[in-house]
């Protein structure tokens, strides 16, 4: 995301980060003995929106501007749902202090707070290291400011922009590659710095793809984002719209049936999401996904590989072929960037190429995102994947496929077919005598 200015929220987003009316208001979710406050053993205890919110209506709930005033902002709210000890609440109030926090409900309810370890937990709740392991990484690794044409605007590669409407997100993600942000307030671009936008896209007929992303896009009203994509839409050159949030996620009840309408009116518009767990998958995240589906936008999820939340091979197989499920496209597994802030969420890289390895063969092709390595310094993504060419000549390739048998294929070579016409040709196929040599890892 590129900022050179920053701006109070206007009236085109539905609020800014939560002030103090809303650090009074998580303590009056819970009543007095209600089941979170009871000492049931786990088995029996309440889960979910039960346990921590057992008086909000479902007007409410399913209310996302309700959901988006009432996300927890302070370690006090976050205390009365997930017991802290005076230590870690003194730790993460240091926490916040530099990076803050901010979570809906609905995503809270996901949490076992009975488990320090939840994948959910992780990605939401701040953690001590956030600050202890702060000098690791960089404020913007992927250069992004340095790409930018216009406030907002990011032209990197030649045919595609991304557009940065605003810096709100409805939770931030304590992996963010965009954390260096969160301490500058929430602001939301002008109409006359989206004009700027416009206009530089009027001029510029290489661009035939947009990239609204974040902050989250779709934390303007639905007004204010039909507002920029009609004029988008206007423009000829203009094919492709593609939206990146992660509402569909960590807010579902925004996807309802006045964007969902809206979006139908200006397609083609895909939207990119940004689902890390199967525990995510929740009956409201896969109806957001059916509703957007039935309005014409196709889904694509984007994950990031995180440590302690996704960094296996049993729980990416779980995420994906429950993303197929749910007619989401498993697009991308990111490398988690090397930002600061996000050192203890971060895996090797090698454990990405794991992963890939355990899912490609092993279940549907489509399920399988393309693992990559965004570059520092605006390089741009790399694809990796386990290396299955264990040779390869001009005329033949030595491969290795997911169960680790060794091939041989024969290139096809035109000039060296007319050569040898009548002369038998080497065939593809297994390659015995490699098959013991491939087994004790020597080739
Ligand atoms: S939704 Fe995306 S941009 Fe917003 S906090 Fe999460 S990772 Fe960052």
């Amino acid at each position: 995301m590129t900022t050179t200015s920053r701006r109070p929220s206007v009236s085109a987003a539905v609020t800014a980060r939560t002030g103090s009316r809303h650090r009074s208001s998580a303590k009056s979710f819970l009543e007095p003995g209600s089941p979170a406050l009871t000492e049931e053993p786990p088995s029996q205890r309440l889960t979910g929106r039960a346990r921590f919110f057992p008086s909000v209506p479902d007007t409410d709930w399913n209310d996302w501007k309700w959901q988006f005033r009432h996300r927890i902002t302070s370690i006090e709210q976050l205390n009365a749902f997930i017991p802290l000890t005076p230590e870690e609440s003194a730790r993460l109030k240091l926490v916040t202090a530099r990076y803050p926090m901010a979570i809906t409900p609905y995503y809270l309810s996901l949490i076992d707070p009975d488990d320090p370890d939840d994948p959910i937990r992780r990605q939401a709740v701040p953690a001590f290291e956030e600050v202890t392991l702060g000098c690791l990484g960089m404020e913007d690794p992927l250069g992004e400011k340095e790409d930018s044409i216009v406030p907002g605007l990011v032209h990197r590669y030649p045919d595609r922009v991304l557009m940065v409407l605003t810096d709100i997100c409805p939770m931030l993600c304590r992996h963010c590659t965009r954390k260096r942000e969160w301490r500058h307030g929430a602001w939301t671009r002008t109409d006359t710095e989206i004009e700027a936008m416009l206009d530089y896209l009027r001029r510029t007929p290489a661009v035939r793809d947009v990239v609204i992303s974040g902050g989250d896009p779709l934390t303007l009203s639905t007004a204010a984002l039909e507002s920029v994509i009609a004029r988008l839409r206007a423009i000829p050159h203009i094919e492709i719209i593609r939206i990146g949030s992660r509402y569909p996620v960590v807010l579902p009840q925004r996807i309802d049936a006045g964007l969902c309408d809206m979006l139908s009116k200006y397609g083609p518009i895909w939207l990119n999401t940004h689902f890390n767990h199967p525990n995510e998958l929740t009956p409201e995240s896969r109806a957001a996904c059916d509703r957007l589906l039935r309005a014409g936008v196709p889904v694509n999820n984007q994950s990031v590989l995180l440590r302690g939340v996704n960094d296996s091979v049993e729980t990416m197989t779980r995420l994906v072929q429950g993303l197929l499920r749910a007619k989401v496209r498993p697009y991308y597994l990111y490398q988690c960037d090397e930002v600061q802030g996000t050192e203890h969420l971060r895996t090797k890289v090698e454990t990405g190429i794991k992963i890939i390895e355990g899912l490609r063969g092993h279940t549907s092709g489509l399920a399988v995102p393309t693992f990559v390595v965004d570059l520092v310094q605006g390089g741009g993504k790399v694809p990796l994947q386990p290396n299955y060419v264990l040779s390869m000549s001009e005329n033949e390739l030595i491969l290795k496929n997911y169960e680790g048998q060794v091939f041989r294929y024969r290139n096809p070579d035109i000039r060296r077919a007319e050569d040898v016409a009548g002369a038998p040709v080497p065939a593809s196929g297994v390659v015995e005598s490699l098959l013991a040599e491939a087994e004790r890892g020597t080739i």
